[in-house]
């Protein structure tokens, strides 16, 4: 397992960060791709409980090196704020156990407001965002209007690039928004304050992760959100801005040359799906409140109530398909515990016809989920920590799904807990 990704499978909040803080143990290296701090990894360790935003999930272990790639959405102030919160709960964030990639870009203040503002404009059509800025960052970075962290260590030119900045993005907050402005000394000021902590992990972590590849270092990609989130493969426009496949990870990463031995997607033992857009197999009433209440399913971010639903096969199938997972992590298994009979959506209906395809972002109102019952177990499974202590049932349930999307699944999560794992 030199270079391994771990990715969401589905909507994303499968468990992923749990999953890095557990297998971070083989690693020397955790790096972050993609996305901003838009979503939150929990993580329950020896030191706590922890909602990790935009830090990578190795931040906990001693001795592994954590990376902020060129491909994520990088946000000083809440980094910085980030690692206060950290340092206060005595995990210790300092530039050997952190870098920032000098070619990520900066997430500006700016951002977050347009976000606001254009959530405000669709009214009843937004989107759902979470309103970090992670939409306007990506289209800046992508019209190349945007600053990259390593410009921090070239104060002169970088005024100069903010002053043209400044000078664009006022005109779209003045007279597309009719917002307030920006001025020359707001933005020094949040400079100040938020990226000159930061500069001392900003360096060319390019080169750091080629030299660690060349020493063999055993590499971990992380993801965030999950397949159908993807901006390209995912269930447009209600995705996220960044691509969250595994495949984006040497890009992302700042290594471009790596090549991926294994890819590890994470899976719920059910679906949630945070913020708007289709979900086919979501349930609604009582039924929904008591998985939500089960599984505790309210966003680390926002605190938002998450929409559940069944396991959903078809959508399962495609994120295993996109993420190119050789192997998968099942999350959550015990918050299935209260069921007496556990609804499975095996297939979609749609004109008229059940199909094991994932629709066209487009027809994906129009489909409804076929339901399979499985058999519940109705105990207590989160001390189970070998694959003989699951009652028949729960392991019914799991090579199911494993025969269901043709993957293996070594790892069965009964817990947050970092040991309440059953390794297969
Ligand atoms: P991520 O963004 O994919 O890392 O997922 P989140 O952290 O947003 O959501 C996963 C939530 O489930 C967190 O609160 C975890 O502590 C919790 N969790 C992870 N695995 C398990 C599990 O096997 N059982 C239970 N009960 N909770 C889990």
């Amino acid at each position: 397992m030199s270079n391994c990704v771990i990715v969401g499978i589905n909507w994303g909040d499968e468990g992923k960060g749990r999953m890095v803080d557990l297998l971070t143990e083989r690693f020397d290296v955790v790096v972050r791709y993609q996305g901003g701090g838009n979503a939150g990894h929990t993580v329950v360790n020896e030191k706590g409980k922890f909602a990790l935003h935009l830090l990578p999930s190795g931040i906990f272990r001693d001795g592994v090196v954590n990376i902020l790639g060129n491909g994520v959405a990088l946000d000083p102030e809440n980094l910085w704020k980030e690692i206060q919160d950290l340092r206060a709960k005595g995990v210790e964030v300092s530039p050997s156990n952190l870098k920032i990639s000098d070619r990520a870009s900066l997430l500006l203040p700016w951002h977050r407001d347009l976000d606001e503002l254009e959530e405000k404009r669709l009214a009843d059509k937004r989107y759902g965002s979470t309103k970090q800025g992670i939409a306007p960052f990506y289209s800046d970075k992508y019209q190349k209007k945007s600053v990259l962290a390593g410009e921090l260590h070239f104060p002169e030119k970088l005024k100069a690039h903010l002053l043209d900045l400044l000078d664009w993005k006022n005109l779209t907050l003045t007279r597309v928004y009719g917002s307030e402005p920006y001025t020359m000394d707001m933005l020094e000021k949040w400079f100040m304050d938020y990226c000159r902590p930061v500069l001392p992990y900003v360096c060319d972590t390019g080169t750091y992760l080629k030299n660690a590849q060349k020493e063999h270092k055993r590499i971990l990609f992380e993801a965030q959100l999950g397949a159908l989130r993807d901006l390209d493969f995912g269930i447009y426009p209600y995705t996220t801005s960044s691509n969250t496949l595994a495949a984006y990870a040497p890009v992302g990463s700042g290594l471009p040359s790596a090549r991926i031995d294994e890819v590890i997607g994470v899976v719920k033992a059910y679906s949630t799906c945070v913020g708007e857009g289709p979900f086919v197999c979501e349930m609604k009433g009582d039924e929904a409140e008591k998985l939500r209440e089960a599984g505790f399913e309210y966003g680390a971010k926002t605190g938002r109530p998450r929409r559940v639903g069944p396991l959903d096969l078809v959508a399962t199938r495609y994120g295993v398909e996109v993420q190119g997972a050789t192997k998968i992590a099942l999350t959550k298994l015990d918050v299935l515990s209260y069921m007496e009979r556990i609804p499975v959506c095996t297939r979609y209906r749609l004109n008229g016809q059940e199909t094991d395809r994932f629709p066209f972002p487009a027809e994906l109102d129009a489909a409804e989920p076929v339901i399979r019952y499985l058999d519940g177990w109705q105990c207590d499974i989160s001390g189970a920590r070998k694959w003989e202590d699951l009652p028949e049932a729960a392991r019914r349930y799991v090579t199911y799904l494993e025969e269901s999307i043709a993957c293996p699944v070594p790892y069965v999560s009964v817990g947050p807990e970092r040991d309440s794992i059953i390794l297969r």
